[in-house]
């Protein structure tokens, strides 16, 4: 009897066995989704391992026979080898589920879940064999279709309807239907190459020697790391290998795309969050049937299907969007560094600003560094730190009177500035001037923020709106206001005092439709805006030459926050919005507006000073036992119920401090979210797989029994606040 051993997901269970099932009457095979019954339910699972097994009663399930597969979805296996054994060990290293590894790595058609999608097909022309007796002409059709491969029925009839229909008839033709190919990219305006500088020769070199498989290319914005990752791409290339070039989820901007593109005019594929299901599902068949060398893609890119990968570049390593914030919560950097080396090649992670994580490993050898400490320019832009404390009382206290001068001349000069606020709406919150009452999302514990321009309040994390509130429901005091401003204030106050300028807005309001974050960058490419006011989102990669001025407002106000990273993230942010600012030869000019212009992420940001920094915040670290000289793991609870997410914390924190092998925080004080009540453990050591062992013990025993809260692991969490 053959036996196939199937990955399942059941719609409320959460299960991470296979189940056996009887394949002898259907092609199951390892790789392929499946349809089985699992409790009277008809499910889409993955096949494993499928053997022939003579015991007879191993062929039985709880003394009862093996039920069969009821249908095979797939005619081929829908990952290589590697990524099989990539999903295993994934789950273990992000202690998930292995089918939930599956799913995030297939694009969402092929995924085995229970909604499956249609998939696309097209009526397609092969060419068989040739035939002695034919026409000219008609050998003249056949060849054409020879050369050409498979080709899609209309193109072919086209060719001459009567002769293609001949051709079929005498079997040198024949008929088939394949899924929809990719349009072939469109064949970018070929781009020379650039001839190295000596710093980049340098660093090209350097990677090339390295005897380590992970290289970190530090390099300041503007230094050139994107054109050495295109030369060394190029040498992969004429080796005939695979190259992955990995970006964060935003700055795959259609300068990016562009500029691979119009090296490689041929061989790209792109993938990312913006393309429809249909689009990534192209994408991903381009690869594994290797008409794609070269992919360019944000995080789940990493996992395609190659299979003769010969270099991985990961760009702004630092980046948050690396890591995914549902289950599976793995890391992109893990994946590629785990992949890099099933392939034997190297991946290099470039950053302005690594994390800290990255350079400390850099440091202590276990990867290698190189460091490019120029600008191609030869200039970093001018830094100014403007005190905001000082500011006039009568300023509406949000553009100081040196930031406004400069716009001012900037805008005389025909060239363009950039304004970031990392908080986007009209007001952050709003709150009664009289007893200081906030209003808080009904749904999650956090303040609504006003929104201007639909006369609603808004939640930040669930999306609610709600109409605007006048009067105090606390005190009954009309003296409710909206004090601090987000990017939509910021627009307004910049239209008023400078009417003659063409400003642009892209913050998560602006961008929500598909493209309308292409589009935005595209006008403002075309300078056919004169400001541009977003947050976080218009700090990274973009690459403006006519962006003479930055202007970072509220730059400290993300140290506030209570998470272990946020003087990380300011530091990065503030280097990486300069990063933006006269990148030809024309000067570019920082402001940096702080209400504490002495906070070391400022100073140092202001400085273009990553080492003074990295030693600095390093000691924090140390003396709050954080990483990176600690690994964290967090443990979330939730229920829609306030007692069990309370209680399961409670028993799990127990169960933890059986062992005093690692610290056990919390739990938490209930927070709610999306109508959901949440509570947090925090688990931390300096010993991560010891730690991970203890834990997938007792989560062994905590999903065996039943009703229990919602819980979700996050391993190397990047934020915990
Ligand atoms: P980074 O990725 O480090 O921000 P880029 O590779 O985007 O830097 O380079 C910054 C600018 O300098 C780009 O406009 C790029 O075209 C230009 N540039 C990079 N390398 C060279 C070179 N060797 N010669 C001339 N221009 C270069
Ligand atoms: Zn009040
Ligand atoms: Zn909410």
């Amino acid at each position: 009897m053959r036996v196939a051993k199937v990955w399942i997901e059941h719609p409320v269970l959460q299960l991470d066995q296979v189940y056996s099932y009887d394949a002898l009457q259907l092609p199951a095979e390892k790789g392929k989704r499946v349809i089985v019954d699992f409790n009277g339910r008809q499910i889409v699972g993955f096949v494993d391992e499928v053997a022939e097994v003579e015991d007879p009663a191993k062929t039985l399930a709880k003394g009862r026979p093996l039920k069969p597969i009821l249908a095979v979805l797939d005619e081929n296996a829908l990952i290589t080898p590697e990524l099989f054994d990539l999903a295993k060990w994934m789950a273990k290293d992000t202690l998930s589920p292995v089918i939930s590894c599956f799913q995030a790595m297939l694009p969402s058609k092929l995924k085995p879940k229970s909604s499956n999608q249609k998939i696309k097909m097209e009526q397609i022309a092969v060419y068989v064999a040739d035939h002695p007796h034919l026409t000219p002409r008609q050998k003249e059709v056949l060849d054409w279709l020879k050369q050409q491969g498979p080709t899609g029925l209309s193109l072919w009839r086209k060719q001459s309807p009567a002769i293609t229909r001949t051709l079929e008839k005498l079997g040198c033709v024949r008929l088939d239907s394949r899924t929809v190919k990719a349009s072939v990219p469109q064949a970018a305006q070929a781009e020379a190459f650039l001839p190295l500088n000596a710093d980049q020769q340098r660093v090209v070199h350097e990677i090339e020697t390295s005897s380590k498989a992970v290289m970190l290319l530090h390099g300041v914005t503007g230094s050139g790391k994107t054109e050495v990752y295109l030369h060394l791409a190029r040498q992969v290339l004429n080796q005939g290998k695979q190259v992955l070039i990995l970006v964060p989820e935003i700055s795959l901007t259609p300068q990016m795309v562009a500029r691979v593109k119009g090296r490689f005019p041929t061989e790209v594929a792109i993938y990312h969050s913006a393309l429809n299901n249909q689009q990534k599902y192209e994408q991903y068949c381009r690869v594994f049937e290797k008409q794609a060398s070269i992919v360019v893609g944000t995080r789940s890119a990493v996992f395609m299907p190659f299979d003769h990968l010969g270099l991985i570049i990961l760009d702004e390593e630092h980046d948050s969007s690396y890591k995914q914030d549902s289950l599976p919560q793995y890391h992109c950097r893990d994946i590629a560094i785990h992949r890099a080396q099933y392939f034997g090649c190297k991946v290099i992670l470039g950053s302005a600003t690594p994390s800290l994580e990255s350079y400390a490993r850099a440091l202590k050898g276990v990867y290698g560094l190189t460091e490019l400490k120029e600008r191609v320019n030869r200039q970093l832009p001018v830094c100014t730190v403007v005190d905001m404390k000082n500011q006039s009382r009568s300023q509406s206290g949000i553009l100081s009177d040196e930031l406004k001068q400069k716009i001012a001349e900037r805008l005389d000069r025909k060239e363009q500035v950039i304004l970031l606020l990392n908080r986007r709406g009209y007001s952050p919150l709003i709150k009664c001037g009289q007893c200081g009452e906030t209003l808080q999302c009904p749904h999650c514990d956090v303040a609504l923020s006003y929104h201007k321009s639909i006369n609603k309040m808004k939640c930040h994390l669930c999306g609610s709106e709600y109409p605007l509130i006048t009067v105090c429901p606390k005190c009954g005091s009309r003296t409710f206001a909206a004090p601090g401003y987000g990017t939509q204030k910021l627009e307004e106050e910049a239209a008023r005092l400078f009417p003659q300028a063409r400003i642009l807005r892209m913050d998560a309001d602006t961008t929500s439709r598909k493209l309308a974050h292409q589009t935005l960058l595209e006008q403002f490419g075309r300078h056919e805006a004169d400001i541009l006011v977003g947050t976080q989102m218009i700090a990274k990669g973009l690459d403006y030459p006519q962006v003479t001025l930055v202007g970072i407002l509220n730059a400290d106000a993300g140290t506030a926050r209570p998470d272990f990273r946020s003087v990380e993230m300011t530091f990065d942010l503030i280097m990486q919005a300069a990063g933006r600012s006269g990148r030809s030869s024309t000067p570019g000019e920082v402001i940096i507006q702080a209400f504490d212009p002495n906070h070391f992420a400022v100073a140092a940001g202001s400085r273009q000073d990553y080492s003074g920094f990295f030693y600095q915040e390093m000691q924090y670290r140390h003396l709050g036992g954080y990483p990176p000289y600690t690994y964290l793991i967090a443990l979330t609870f939730s229920d829609s119920h306030p007692e069990r997410p309370k209680q399961s914390a409670q028993w799990f924190a127990q169960a933890l401090r059986q062992t005093d092998a690692f610290k056990v925080l919390g739990p938490s004080d209930l927070f709610k979210l999306q109508d959901r009540y949440r509570s947090r453990l925090v688990l931390k050591s300096k010993n991560l797989d010891q730690m991970k062992a203890v834990l997938s013990q007792v989560l062994e025993e905590y999903r065996s029994q039943r009703a229990q809260a919602h819980l979700s692991i996050d391993v190397n969490p990047l934020i915990l606040d």
